[in-house]
């Protein structure tokens, strides 16, 4: 499932290859997404110029300037492809949604399990939309700061992990940035959150800012579906240092202890016992 790194780098994608263009032409061939998209989404969106492209949490926002918004979920596996109109077109499968702009693109929203959105908001009310208005702060947010986290840690029996993959808390941190961010932290997965000190959290929101920002920088992590709009793949799996390394050797130089896994609310969880505490 793509995390806050891979959507930010489609969004950024779109935005690079699409900014300023016209829709010229909408071709829908599937609406039953996990949201039905809208009946009439071919006649409002045609025509129209994207004048933003954003994110926010895991959803990637198109700004028209009709004042509507396309409000883009990839779910558990849709991805975006943008390609040249006059290539040599790729054949994907399960295409639900091409649109053509007036700089000669075609994008297209591929989704085989149809678990992603595509959702139409007045521009406007953008923040009231239901799937928006009660997300938390986004974690590269100046609003997402170490006593922020320690006062939402209060009393909190739930593991650490757990909590920073509650979208009520912060949003886009998945099971691969949760466990990557700890083991920078030196946090075990398991830790009861309440027992984090303020320097513990100082030292969480830093490790979950510096990794998210490097995932990004290196196009995201491509172990599942995930592509850049172009096709191309993201890096940032081959500098993982725990997630699916169990058995390997911590990659600490002096550690010499081995990457443990242990399920925690039925995800696997990856840490170094000497390391993380
Ligand atoms: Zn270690």
């Amino acid at each position: 499932m793509p995390e806050l790194p891979e959507v930010e780098t489609v969004s950024q994608g779109i935005k690079s290859k699409l900014l300023n263009q016209k829709i010229i032409n909408v071709v829908v061939k599937r609406r039953d997404l996990r949201f039905r998209m809208d009946p009439n989404l071919e006649k409002k969106i045609t025509n129209t110029k994207i004048i933003s492209v954003d994110r926010r949490a895991k959803y990637i926002l198109i700004h028209l300037d009709n004042n509507l918004t396309v409000i883009i979920h990839l779910g558990m596996s849709g991805r975006v492809s943008i390609e040249d109109l006059n290539s040599n077109e790729i054949e994907f499968k399960h295409t639900h949604l091409q649109i053509i702009t007036n700089n000669k693109k075609k994008f297209k929203f591929i989704d085989p399990r149809r678990f992603g959105s595509i959702l139409l908001c007045d521009s406007k009310k953008l923040n009231n939309h239901k799937l928006i208005k009660n997300l938390a702060p986004e974690p590269l947010s100046k609003l997402f700061t170490k006593n922020y986290l320690f006062d939402r840690l209060k009393g909190r029996k739930a593991d650490i992990k757990s909590i920073i993959m509650n979208q009520s808390i912060v949003v886009g941190v998945g099971n691969i940035y949760a466990s990557e961010s700890l083991f920078t932290a030196q946090i075990r997965p398991s830790r009861q959150a309440r027992f984090l000190s303020l320097v513990d959290c100082d030292m969480l929101v830093k490790s979950i800012k510096k990794v998210l920002k490097r995932s990004i920088k290196l196009g995201g992590s491509s172990i599942n579906d995930h592509s850049l709009v172009d096709g191309n793949l993201g890096f940032f799996q081959r500098e993982f240092q725990v997630y699916g390394k169990e058995g390997e050797f911590c990659s600490k130089k002096t550690c010499q202890s081995k990457i443990l896994r242990i399920v925690i609310a039925q995800r696997s969880s990856f840490y170094c016992k000497k390391c993380q505490k």
